[in-house]
Parts: C-alpha cells; sequence; structure tokens
C-alpha cells in the first residue's frame, strides 16, 4: 500500500466527470477546491463529479475546501492595445497602489482589495507582486495611496496576489468572501477546510463561530505562510486540526532558503501533536508542461514523505497544467516507491517527545506490538480522526484501519499517512468485544487486506469508543 497520501488541487485541467474519475483512479485521495479561483457555480460542479466518481470508483475520497483569506489582489487593469488586461511596468518607474478595489489600473496605478494598506506600508518597505515576479520599494504614504518604485520590471495583470513581506496586516483572519466561502463549504459537505495565511492560533475562533452556525464543525487545516505564523507555530499546530506547509506564498513572505527548514519544523511539531501535515506547492512544478518531473521533483517529493509528512499536493500541475493524470501517477508512484523501499528513513520518534495523553500511550503500546508480531492491520474505531492520527504519527509498518461512524470523519482520515478509512455503522462502544472482532475481521477480509490466521492489533483509545470504559491492545488473529 502506497503510505503516503496525495492531495490535487481542481481547475479547468481536471474538468468534468471522465476527469475526476481518472484523477482518482490514479492515486488521488483528497480533491483541493480552490476558492482563491473559480465560481461557486464551477467548484459545486467539481465537487458533485468528484463524489460521483469516487463511488464509481469505489474508493475513498475527500474533499478539501480551501479558502482564500486575507489576500491582498490587484484590482481590474484597462485592457491594452492586444485586448489583454495586463500592464508592463519598468523598472524605476513609478507605480502607485490605492486601497480601493473599484479602481481600473493602468501603467501608473492599480487599485487593491485591502483598503488599509496605506496604514500598513512604510517608506523602504517591499511590495511583492505576482509571487514575487515583479517587486516595489514604498516611497512615501498618502491618504489611501502607496507610492512605489519599480526595483524588478515585468507584466502586471488583474487580481494578481501582492505581498507585504515583514509588514504586519491588520487583516481580519477570515474576510467576507471567506465568511462565505466557509458557509459554502461546510453546506455542500466539505470534508477539510484549509484557512490561508493564518498568523495566531486565535484565527481559528471565527471559522469554529461560523461552523457552529452551521451547525457542523470541519477539521480546519491551517496554512503556513506568513512569518507570524511560524513566530506562533507550536500554538497553531495545537489549535487546528491539522498544517499544509504552503510553500508557495511562504516563499515570498520570507527569505525562500528558510523554506527547507519550516517545512521541516512543521512536520516534526505535527508528529508530536499528532496532528496531519501537507507539504504543498510546486512539489512536480515543471509537470505543468512537462509529461515527466525533474530529478529534484521526484527527489522533493520523496523527500517529503521520508521526513515524516502525510501528504503531499499538487497546485498548477492539476489546476491547469498540460499533464494532470501524468502528475498524479508520477506522485503515487514517488511516494510508493518511498515508502516501499525508504521506510527506515522516516524519522523515529522518540516517546518522550511525544504529546501523549492515555489514547497517546495506548496507540504507541499497539505500534509496538504490532511491529513485534509483524502484524497486518492496527485497527482503530474513532468518531473525530485522533486515535488515527495517534497511531499514524509513528508510521508503523503496518497498515492501518481506521472505522469511523461519520461520513465526514471517514474523508479527514482519509488524509492520514498510512490509513484506510472504514465506515462502521456502530460505535466500538456500542458493541461487544465479540462483536467488534467479528465486525473487523468480515471489513477487512472484504476488503482484501488479511486472511483467516493473520495477526492484528486492535487499538481501543477514544473516550466512547473504550471496552468497559478503559483503553484495550487487542492482539487478535483473524478467524
Ligand atoms: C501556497 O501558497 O503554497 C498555497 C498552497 O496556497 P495557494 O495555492 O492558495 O496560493
Amino acid at each position: 500500500m502506497r503510505k503516503g497520501k496525495i492531495i490535487d488541487t481542481q481547475g479547468p485541467a481536471v474538468e468534468g466527470y471522465d476527469m475526476a474519475l481518472k484523477e482518482i483512479k490514479a492515486g488521488m485521495d483528497v480533491a483541493r477546491l480552490n476558492r482563491s479561483h473559480g465560481t461557486v457555480e464551477e467548484h459545486d460542479t467539481n465537487y458533485k463529479n468528484l463524489r460521483k466518481a469516487a463511488k464509481e470508483a469505489g474508493r475513498n475520497n475527500a474533499i478539501l475546501v480551501d479558502i482564500q483569506g486575507p489576500k491582498i489582489r490587484c484590482s481590474w487593469f484597462k485592457k491594452n492595445a492586444e485586448g489583454k488586461d495586463q500592464v508592463t511596468l519598468k523598472e524605476g518607474q513609478e507605480f502607485t497602489i490605492i486601497g480601493d478595489k473599484t479602481i481600473i489600473g493602468d501603467e501608473t496605478h492599480t487599485g487593491c482589495t485591502y483598503e488599509g494598506i496605506a496604514q500598513d506600508c512604510h517608506p523602504g518597505d517591499p511590495l511583492l507582486i505576482d509571487d514575487g515576479k515583479v517587486q516595489l520599494k514604498v516611497t512615501s504614504v498618502e491618504g489611501n495611496q502607496v507610492h512605489t518604485k519599480v526595483t524588478v520590471a515585468g507584466p502586471v495583470s488583474s487580481h494578481k496576489g501582492i505581498n507585504l513581506p515583514g509588514v504586519a496586516v491588520s487583516l481580519p483572519a477570515l474576510t467576507q468572501k471567506d465568511e462565505k466561502d466557509l458557509r459554502w463549504g461546510v453546506q455542500e459537505g466539505a470534508d477539510i477546510i484549509a484557512m490561508s495565511f493564518v498568523r495566531h492560533a486565535s484565527d481559528i475562533k471565527r471559522a469554529h463561530e461560523i461552523m457552529d452556525e452551521e451547525g457542523r464543525r470541519v477539521p480546519i487545516v491551517a496554512k503556513i505562510e506568513k512569518p507570524q505564523a511560524v513566530e506562533n507555530l507550536e500554538e497553531i499546530v495545537k489549535t487546528f486540526d491539522g498544517i499544509m506547509v504552503a510553500r508557495g506564498d511562504m516563499a515570498v513572505e520570507m527569505p525562500f532558503e528558510q523554506v527547507p527548514l519550516v517545512t521541516r519544523r512543521c512536520i516534526e511539531l505535527c508528529r508530536k501533536y499528532a496532528k496531519p501535515v501537507i507539504v504543498a506547492t510546486e512539489v512536480m512544478g515543471s509537470m505543468v508542461h512537462s509529461p515527466i518531473p525533474t530529478r529534484a521533483e521526484a527527489s522533493d517529493c520523496a523527500e517529503a514523505i521520508l521526513n515524516g509528512a502525510d501528504a503531499t499536493m499538487t497546485s498548477n500541475e492539476t489546476a491547469v497544467g498540460e499533464y494532470p493524470i501524468e502528475t498524479i501517477s508520477a506522485m503515487q508512484r514517488i511516494s510508493k516507491y518511498a515508502s516501499d523501499h525508504g521506510f527506515n528513513y522516516i524519522p523515529k520518534l522518540d516517546p518522550k517527545d511525544l504529546d501523549l495523553s492515555n489514547g497517546g500511550a495506548t496507540a504507541l503500546s499497539a505500534k509496538e506490538l504490532a511491529d513485534e508480531v509483524n502484524a497486518k492491520a492496527i485497527v482503530t474505531f474513532t468518531e473525530n480522526g485522533t486515535a488515527v492520527h495517534q497511531i499514524s504519527r509513528l508510521r508503523p509498518k503496518a497498515d492501518i484501519y481506521g472505522f469511523t461512524t461519520d461520513v465526514h470523519n471517514f474523508g479527514w482520515i482519509t488524509l492520514s499517512w498510512g490509513t484506510v478509512a472504514m465506515m462502521s455503522d456502530k460505535k466500538a462502544s456500542e458493541m461487544s468485544r465479540d462483536e467488534i472482532l467479528a465486525k473487523v475481521d468480515h471489513d477487512l477480509k472484504a476488503k482484501g487486506a488479511v486472511k483467516t490466521g493473520d495477526q492484528i492489533v486492535l487499538s481501543l483509545t477514544e473516550k466512547g469508543d473504550l471496552l468497559n470504559g478503559e483503553e484495550s491492545v487487542i492482539l487478535h488473529t483473524v478467524d
């Protein structure tokens, strides 16, 4: 079994039911609907196609809705002589950014989505457009206008992102658009929400309020891309449900040479606190235009899994690339080879470095027992994913089977390294020990995961799922 999971960003390159089915068959575990792009109607169609295709393929597939967050964007530009809403800025010229999104841009100025931009900028601050492809330096501020000089020339077009590296932007964690998109995601049935530009652990509060109003808490993955998030990393990992290392904006917001070590720190902390962690952006970047990855990309993808990430993610490669299915297949091959042959390179965890609750300690015993007897599977029951994450972070050799009664939790645990999600119509606490064992034997055999005589380990750790109210580790021979 391939242990590392694959997340694929949806977009025009994988539009339609047939492409959704191809993505799933090629190895996609989680589909990412990115609310920075596309209309709600387009995402709604994607959502329906993806659910239908997963059913048809008989595969566990989850849907992640990514909320844009307080990203500052240029307004519309006027059309140039070729009919494109684009201008080209020259080095040394003056260019003004105005805190008003209704302004139409030209060669001298653009509007932007952040009204308060002039209050947050100071002379000498760098301003980056389109992931740093065009660079400006602030010369002065006046009212809602930020006057700049172009230091790196290039084209700028409508809605390109503007980054203010090192500036503590005073935008709220969720904009009005984000709140709408979050409500949409919850109502639509998303299994996972990703929040962009998280800065503090408390950024989760408003999202939880909205989810409570909508009547369902969905696990929230914090995208780590701001220096403030790196400063507050441990609290963010503890508070959020998972982490995405969003290397695209991160390499604009902070010096790119820091990205590899921030990635390692995210992985280390996520394993400590038993939270899933995704390594994102340009993993297979050149495959936007090439049917095969570069050697560096093959290494980057494998290294992410060997360093301890749960999942790797595609962005433009599958959203707008020329070879979306080839990208997923390549990622699937690299990730599978890495865990089949490089298992021993995955860092072992020292229990003294782990955040260990009773559940965590029980999971640890289950993992050690399973390794000792060379068990075929480790099985747990979970209603919020924690029991699975506590086993998965230890990276056992045996495949993990997580039973749940909750269809969205089924999607959430699909993201976890080495885990197969299984539906159950009863919680472990609603069954006798014999019923649990009979169900597990039956369902794992039906999946072709085990046969009579195989040894498996059950780890029952979650409140409400405990046998006789106590954590239990059971070594069982399949009947
Ligand atoms: C990133 O910046 O790396 C990222 C994953 O976010 P987005 O694709 O929304 O820019």
